[in-house]
């Protein structure tokens, strides 16, 4: 016999209802249940978190699933961390109060987001959920749901709208605000919330707006724990395995970063006794991933593809593209800060543990996605810093090359490289292009990916002899003459 979340072995035993709600948070998926979520759940288990319970908001028409489920599990579920050795270990989530689902209970979104209890509104609303420019960071005052929350901001529908009307109303009763705290996979998503607070009030009342620049706090943070999407097989796994029937389980990797820069007029937990990092400035962890983790999964995707590789774990624990990828990462160093309190050796050699995890199954054609959008925020940004510093960029530019190789399409042992990138087309018809100089010279020339990049003499060089020795030679004899 299996039973719920909510009256299993496993269920909390602390008192869930002093946690009270002092939490809101945007976007209810299985990064907030396995991330945020946990670290409030962890607090609580020590008795810490009384007053920070959280109040799950879905504005998205497949968030009234996760509603409903949520509701009936009395807003626990089961977090399942499945180690690299096999083990997954299982744990009761009791943090999460409840889940409002805005497009029904719009009213009860905006009076506990003007609750004086709430003191903090969390963000996990992917990239999309920002109306913001992802190549000039302006704020897009003709996006539909802002146009809509603009002409008719007591009745909100987007997550932005939402909180204007909740600050205003706020202001009205002489209530405190509650600070913003994205927790997006953004660099400096606390500054792309503010831009997008402030550019939805701005269009009902330029002093408002002014006053939320003022009085509302919006630190940044770095978050990193890899979540995939539950499967059917996980519900059934966890049932299984131990007897939990779950509607939305969540699984995750045991790792977890949380880095918070510290400013929280309104309070906050003590995140920092369940594991996270308290901090000034963020900007230094934040470029430690993308410049290692980030650029690392791009390593392992183009060169792991152009030798037929279909998984993360299997790449990461191929010899030549760890060598390669390691080799790499010690090129991308020197182009970080001093990151205090991390062990940049440790940090490395505990991202290819991550990485060779096979109960993750993470794909390199996941990893690949959107390269065209990926690779310069994680690995042309170092190429540049190294070049300014007259440093090594063979590594990177290799890196590009084997990226360029793989858009043409088919893999060393004659598989298909599929291309799934907003771009793909002219990266396509760049790549294919029979001649190979001219080859590199379109390529190198789509400025939306290597901006002037594509006309430095050193880095043209670098890229050009490699692709070049990919036409020629064996894959593995490139990657073993780069090292
Ligand atoms: P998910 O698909 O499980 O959930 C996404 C959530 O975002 C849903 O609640 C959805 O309704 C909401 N959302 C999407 N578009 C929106 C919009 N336009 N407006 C409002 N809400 C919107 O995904 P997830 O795994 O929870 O990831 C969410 C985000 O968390 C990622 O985009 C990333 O920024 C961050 N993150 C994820 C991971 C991971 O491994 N999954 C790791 C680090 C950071």
């Amino acid at each position: 016999m299996s039973s719920h979340p909510h009256d299993c072995e496993l269920t909390p035993t602390y008192d869930r209802d002093a946690l009270g709600r002092g939490i809101v948070h945007f976007g209810m998926g299985n990064f907030h249940r396995a991330h945020q979520a946990m670290y409030i759940d962890r607090l609580a288990r020590a008795g810490r978190a009384d007053g920070w319970g959280i109040v799950g908001v879905g504005t998205m028409e497949h968030d009234r699933k996760m509603r409903d489920v949520l509701r009936a599990q009395d807003g626990m579920y089961t977090l399942v961390l499945k180690y690299p050795t096999g083990e997954w270990e299982p744990q009761v989530i009791g943090s999460v109060r409840d889940m409002l689902y805005a497009p029904e209970e719009a009213d009860a979104v905006l009076d506990v987001l003007t609750a004086p209890s709430t003191r903090i509104v969390t963000l996990t609303v992917t990239e999309g959920g920002y109306p913001i420019d992802d190549e000039d960071g302006h704020f897009l005052a003709d996006d539909p749901g802002v146009l809509a929350d603009a002409a008719d901001p007591e009745h909100p529908r987007t997550v932005f709208g939402f909180l204007v009307e909740a600050l205003r109303r706020r202001r009205e009763r002489g209530i405190a605000p509650f600070t913003v705290l994205s927790c997006d996979n953004l660099p400096g998503n606390g500054r792309i919330a503010r831009r997008s607070v402030l550019g939805q009030a701005r269009l009902c009342d330029a002093e408002f707006a002014e006053w939320i620049e003022v009085e509302v706090a919006f630190p940044n943070c770095m978050v990193d724990r890899i979540t995939p999407v539950t499967t059917d097989e996980d519900r059934r796994d966890i049932e299984e395995k131990f007897g939990i029937s779950d509607g939305w389980p969540v699984c995750a990797e045991p790792f977890e970063q949380w880095v918070i820069e510290d400013k929280f007029p309104a309070g906050r937990p003590p995140l920092e006794e369940a594991g996270a990092h308290m901090v000034d400035d963020v900007v230094p962890y934040e470029l430690m991933k993308l410049r290692l983790l980030n650029a690392a999964h791009q390593s392992l995707a183009h060169w792991g593809r152009l030798l037929g590789v279909t998984y993360a774990h299997d790449a990461a624990t191929d010899p030549d593209i760890a060598a390669l990828t390691r080799a790499y990462l010690a090129e991308a160093r020197p182009s970080l800060r001093p990151v205090p309190g991390i062990d940049l050796d440790d940090y490395v050699d505990t991202l290819f543990e991550r990485f060779a995890n096979a109960s993750i199954a993470d794909t390199l054609a996941r990893l690949a996605q959107d390269a065209s959008d990926r690779m310069p925020k994680f690995v042309l940004g170092t190429v540049r810093d190294n070049l300014v510093a007259g440093r090594s960029i063979t590594l990177g530019a290799a890196m590009c090359a084997a990226w360029a190789q793989g858009v043409r399409g088919t893999a060393e042992d004659g598989s298909e490289i599929v291309q799934d990138d907003a771009l793909a087309e002219d990266l396509v018809a760049a790549a294919r292009e029979p001649d190979r100089a001219e080859a590199a010279r379109r390529f190198l020339s789509l400025t939306r990916v290597f901006g002037e990049l594509g006309t430095d003499e050193r880095f043209v060089a670098a890229f050009t002899r490699v692709w070049r020795d990919l036409e020629t030679r064996g894959v593995r004899d490139v990657m073993r003459g780069l090292r």
